[in-house]
């Protein structure tokens, strides 16, 4: 073996698919020393035993395209690295046997139009006549994509490794990483027991290893291995090379052609995880027990569907290992607990046809320091310190691995892992009815279930069976007063002399304002992307509340805390915990409140963005005049152990005013209506300020400026190129969820971010851009003929640049 070098640019750590393919796209960006290593051989991990399928459908958008990526790398990568990779684009027929399945299909059929993925929807007698190996009587339908396929895991891989040398990396197997190194902020090497290697970056895709090694630098990747099956059949009558991959969602089995055999593997419910004690030190090449009982049940059904299998016989039955995640996505990017370290791992049993899409974007991503599209829904920053817990993480996996072919309802709660972060009211609110959702651990009342009614949701693609109750806590906080708890938010306090000074830098709204007011505002990237959307508030002339999304928690207080200059004096805080959050909304919440305390509340003594410190119980708690429903109202800091006093008392005092309990799913059809923005959705790192109509916000001549400002002064020159509308569909029966095609004029322009129903406006609302021409006026966007597409049918349109909900205002600044 050639020596290793002492130094490198990148030390990529894992010669998986996933490594090989990040050190591929590197070496071919340019980049000098990339080198990779493996402990034991290339693929010895788990991408040795991949089935091999090459799917492009995801269910998001930035998912889609970066799977579509892949297929498009490997179907070149033969004849330019000359090494076999077995890839064949044989196609792909997805079933369904019961019509919400379809109706899934469908709306992903209606998705991958917005980026010219050809998919059909086939009946069950085109199924039939295209895979005839099969029994098609209990068949809806289904959805055939032409250019999907299958490959070789250990040629593709080999193909990128091959790859990645020409372009000048080097790689060195048997050769383990035993500690990354680092100087508390960044990271500055690795070390292995052939010597040490100095690096600028690491990228840990060291496969179901990554949880282990990151967490010895204080770095959270949770994940954890799952067993993982497929059997092959051989002599099957009548297969034929030729097949499409067959995926049978309902029956959580999949069936490939493979050299002369036919492969059957699942995504079985209950899985079981494996390693929980530890991955054995000489694991290489291999595969681990398994239950065949625990497939069995697969087995039975698959020869169901397909007869000719009671015939053949089992060549192989296997199970390997593999990582799977607490939300089923893979994890990417930068560790926001130290600079330059990467992380691209937990592949969900996605990872051969993942990693094209992958090594490109971390490969761009570790060149500019900012992901090249949004990449939240993977992004490692999502994660909660608490996900490595491996109680957590062994009981959620089991649930992980089935969900990939389980119907991907709307609003779909997982079932292990619960309770995880509660409110102090949790019990109160679960005594009254509430059905708790799951959000980053925490569980949220979604919606109130009345005396007599079960809190469980019954999941259809349709009106789901707290539509209607939802609906009432919408009018009502419309009409009345609700309280919600949103204890979740998460809170950061910053102080020091120089707070301020730091603070209006990142923030593009200016919040050297009076103590006592609190301000909205997005904090940008260098090219105006919006990384998050929050509010400030300041205390006191050196002090600073920040409030965000409990999503954003992590991601956006390591990108404050980048952002402190070493010598600025200014500490920041996580007070997340400290804080409970009753928000009391609607036209009656000024009376309601003022029964309870003696503050004045009214719109002279308490205007609207402006915060006070009132009493209220036996507390003091801090109101802030803002709002999320677009209705009068406050949302209550309430310190955690006040929190039931406080509550019980705006109970008791509620009655007379009709206070009623609502939701996150009233909170979301509220917010909708009103044309509030959710970051992550309606708002990313990939839209400005100026596309997402929230100029308003943007303060371009504050004094010391604020980071993006500049793009956002060439775009203001320039003209946007896309503008988010809010649409309102004609007809009010159809639901609207998110990625459904725009469609203006005949043209597709666009698709939806986030979709609710609007129970004040009728009908379904939905929040989406639409590409336009740059220096057009923005109010002529709208005047066009505009329909969304859902599950394949158009559905007219209103589209409107301002909230269709009180766009003067009024109803919050009374
Ligand atoms: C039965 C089965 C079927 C599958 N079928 C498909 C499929 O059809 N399509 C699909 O897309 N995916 C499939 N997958 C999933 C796919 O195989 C994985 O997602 C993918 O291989 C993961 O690649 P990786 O590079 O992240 O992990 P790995 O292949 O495990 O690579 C990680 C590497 O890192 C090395 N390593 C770990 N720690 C260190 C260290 N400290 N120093 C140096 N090296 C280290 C390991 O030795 C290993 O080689 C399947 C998985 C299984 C189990």
């Amino acid at each position: 073996m050639s020596k290793l070098p002492e130094k490198a640019n990148v030390v990529v750590v894992g010669g998986g698919v996933i490594g090989c393919s990040i050190a591929y796209h590197l070496a071919k960006l340019g980049w000098s020393d990339v080198v990779l290593l493996e402990r034991q051989q290339l693929t010895s991990g788990t991408t040795w035993h991949a089935a091999g399928l090459i799917g492009q459908l995801r269910p998001s958008i930035n998912m889609t395209k970066l799977a579509r990526y892949t297929s498009e790398l490997y179907h070149g990568l033969e004849a330019e690295t000359a090494q076999a990779t077995g890839y064949r684009q044989c196609g792909s027929i997805s079933l369904a046997t019961n019509n919400e399945r379809f109706e899934e299909l469908k709306r992903s059929a209606s998705m991958a139009r917005v980026f010219e993925l050809p998919v059909n929807v086939l009946s069950p007698g085109e199924i039939a006549e295209r895979y005839p190996l099969i029994t098609t009587e209990d068949i809806v339908g289904g959805i055939h994509i032409p250019s999907d396929g299958y490959a070789n895991a250990v040629d593709i891989t080999q193909a990128l490794a091959k790859g990645a040398r020409n372009h000048g990396a080097r790689i060195f197997q048997d050769t383990k990483v035993t500690d990354i190194h680092h100087d508390n902020s960044k990271v500055t090497g690795v070390g292995t027991r052939e010597g040490d290697i100095d690096a600028k970056y690491v990228v840990i895709c060291g496969g179901m290893w990554s949880r282990d090694l990151a967490a010895s630098i204080g770095v959270t990747v949770p994940l954890h291995a799952c067993e993982h099956y497929y059997v092959l059949f051989e002599s099957v009558a009548g297969l034929d090379p030729e097949l499409p991959v067959l995926r049978d969602y309902d029956a959580c089995s999949y069936y490939k052609y493979d050299a002369g055999k036919l492969l059957v593997g699942a995504f079985e419910p209950n899985a079981r995880p494996w390693g929980s004690g530890g991955i054995p030190e000489d694991f290489c090449f291999d595969e681990i027990a398994g239950n065949f009982e625990h497939f069995e049940p697969v087995l039975e059904d698959a020869m169901a569907r397909m007869p000719a299998l009671q015939d053949a016989g089992i060549q192989k039955f296997f199970c390997g290992p593999e990582s799977f995640t607490p939300d089923v996505r893979y994890h990417l990017g930068q560790a926001p607990e130290l600079k330059n370290c990467f992380v691209a791992a937990g592949l969900n049993s996605i990872g051969l046809q993942s990693a094209g899409g992958i090594g490109k974007v971390m490969a761009e991503w570790i060149r500019d320091g900012q992901p090249p599209v949004d990449l939240w829904e993977v992004d490692l920053r999502r994660n909660m310190p608490f996900q490595r817990n491996r109680k957590y993480l062994r009981e959620r996996v089991s649930e992980s691995l089935g969900l990939l072919y389980a119907p991907h309802w709307p609003y779909r709660q997982y079932t292990t892992s619960r309770g995880v972060r509660k409110s102090p009211l949790y019990d109160r609110l679960a005594a009254i009815g509430a059905c708790h959702g799951e959000a980053f651990g925490w569980e949220r009342p979604n919606w109130y279930a009345p005396e007599g009614v079960t809190p469980e949701y019954a999941y259809s693609y349709g009106r789901q069976n707290w539509f209607g109750f939802s609906a009432a806590e919408h009018k009502s906080v419309r009409e009345g007063v609700g309280l919600f708890d949103q204890t979740s938010f998460a809170k950061f306090r910053l102080q020091g002399r120089n707070a301020m000074s730091v603070l209006n830098r990142v923030c593009a709204n200016d919040i050297d304002v009076k103590p006592g007011r609190l301000v909205y505002t997005q904090w940008l990237n260098d090219n105006g992307g919006i990384e998050t959307d929050l509010t400030v508030t300041r205390l006191a002339e050196n002090a600073f509340l920040i409030v965000t999304s409990a999503e954003t928690e992590i991601r956006d207080f390591h990108w404050l805390r980048q952002l402190i200059p070493s010598a600025a004096h200014c500490v920041l805080t996580n007070v997340t915990s400290g804080f409970g959050v009753l928000s009391i909304m609607g036209p009656r919440s000024r009376d309601l409140l003022q029964s309870l305390t003696p503050a004045d509340m009214s719109g002279e003594a308490f205007p609207f963005a402006t915060s006070q410190e009132i009493e209220l119980g036996y507390a003091m708690v801090r109101a802030s005049r803002i709002t999320f429903v677009g209705e009068l109202g406050w949302e209550l800091y309430v310190p955690t152990e006040f929190m039931l006093g406080v509550y019980d008392e705006i109970c008791a005092a509620g009655e007379s005013f009709g206070l009623v309990h609502a939701g996150y799913h009233a909170l979301n059809s509220l917010r909708i209506e009103k044309a509030y923005r959710h970051w992550g959705h309606d708002i990313t790192d990939e839209d400005t300020p100026l596309e997402a109509g929230l100029g308003f916000a943007v303060k371009l001549d504050k004094s010391g400026g604020f980071i993006g400002r500049e793009a956002l002064l060439v775009q203001r020159e320039t003209g946007v190129s896309k503008r988010l509308l809010q649409f309102r569909l004609q007809d009010p029966q159809p639901l609207l969820y998110r990625n459904e095609p725009i469609w203006r004029d005949g043209q597709l322009v666009g698709y939806i971010r986030s979709g609710a129903y609007g129970h004040s406006l009728g009908a379904c609302i939905g929040l989406g851009y639409v590409n336009c021409e740059p220096g057009t006026d923005a109010g002529t966007c709208c005047e066009h003929r505009f329909e969304i597409e859902v599950a394949g049918m158009r559905i007219a349109a209103d589209a409107s640049l301002r909230p269709l909900y009180d766009p003067e205002n009024k109803r919050i600044r009374c």
